[in-house]
């Protein structure tokens, strides 16, 4: 099994113990046997960095290096281990990723919509449903279309302020197939984020979210491909459960996992 989205105590959101040490014991422990770390990052070569992003910069992110470098083998738990970025994107074709820095990196995960930062990624005075829905979608496009990205950090689940089956219920069948199929065409990864997925699943009666089957369904009739994301910020989410819940929820969708997503 793998997980291509995990943070350490480099991004600043994460927990302070959250070394990177520290989880990938949890993940081989969750049998996690290929894995990516992806910290937030904003490269100080692109201007308009937030307060939050400006420190977090390709050298910080890719200290993560030196770490590994640092560990026994012991400690690296015979996991192959991946570097890669979460960057950000703000809408206008704008990525907080440079092309040349984009290759220090062995993968890099673009997040269509951190709607959360509010007057940055999201004009803060969107509120209503369709008008999220149709950010949604056109982030989602733009994207699909920045050439060095692997793949698209939690597509659609994330930041719907509460409302995410209301917005998400909104966009038809036919929307999500010509958005996967865009995304197909430029073969990009569509994560399942773990977090984002059992987070709907524990407030949810039908076990496995119905909305995210029928998108995620879809998207795998595009002949998209797919890789999975803890997005863990501490290790309480790289309980085996979590993978666990994930892998059930992918055959579902008749999604097959790869081992590793980036061979
Ligand atoms: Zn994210
Ligand atoms: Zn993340």
């Amino acid at each position: 099994m793998h997980d291509i989205h995990f943070h350490t105590n480099l991004s600043s959101c994460a927990k302070r113990e959250s070394s990177l040490k520290v989880m990938l014991k949890h993940l081989k422990e969750s049998g996690v046997t290929t894995a990516g770390v992806a910290n937030h990052t904003w490269d100080s070569k692109v201007p308009g960095a937030s307060a939050w992003y400006a420190p977090q910069n390709v050298e910080h992110v890719l200290s993560v290096k030196e770490e590994y470098k640092a560990l026994s083998e012991e400690e690296r738990c015979g996991i192959k281990l991946y570097f890669g970025c979460e960057t950000e994107y703000v809408g206008q074709g704008r990525v907080a990723l440079k092309r040349e820095s984009a290759r220090l990196f062995d993968f890099v995960l673009v997040p269509a919509h951190h709607f959360h930062m509010k007057n940055f990624v999201c004009p803060v005075e969107l509120e209503d449903a369709p008008g999220i829905r149709r950010l949604l979608l056109a982030r989602f496009y733009e994207c699909c279309n920045i050439d060095f990205a692997f793949g698209i950090a939690h597509p659609f689940v994330v930041s719907t302020a509460g409302r995410l089956d209301e917005v998400i219920s909104g966009i038809s069948d036919r929307e999500f197939a010509s958005a996967f199929s865009c995304a197909a065409e430029k073969n990009k990864s569509i994560e399942i984020n773990i977090s984002a997925l059992y987070q709907k699943a524990a407030s949810d009666t039908d076990g496995l979210p119905a909305e995210y089957v029928r998108f995620f369904t879809i998207a795998r009739e595009c002949g998209c491909k797919f890789h999975l994301g803890s997005d863990a910020h501490e290790v309480s989410r790289l309980a085996p459960e979590r993978f666990a819940f994930a892998q059930k929820f992918a055959a579902r969708c008749g999604i097959q996992l790869p081992d590793d997503p980036l061979k």
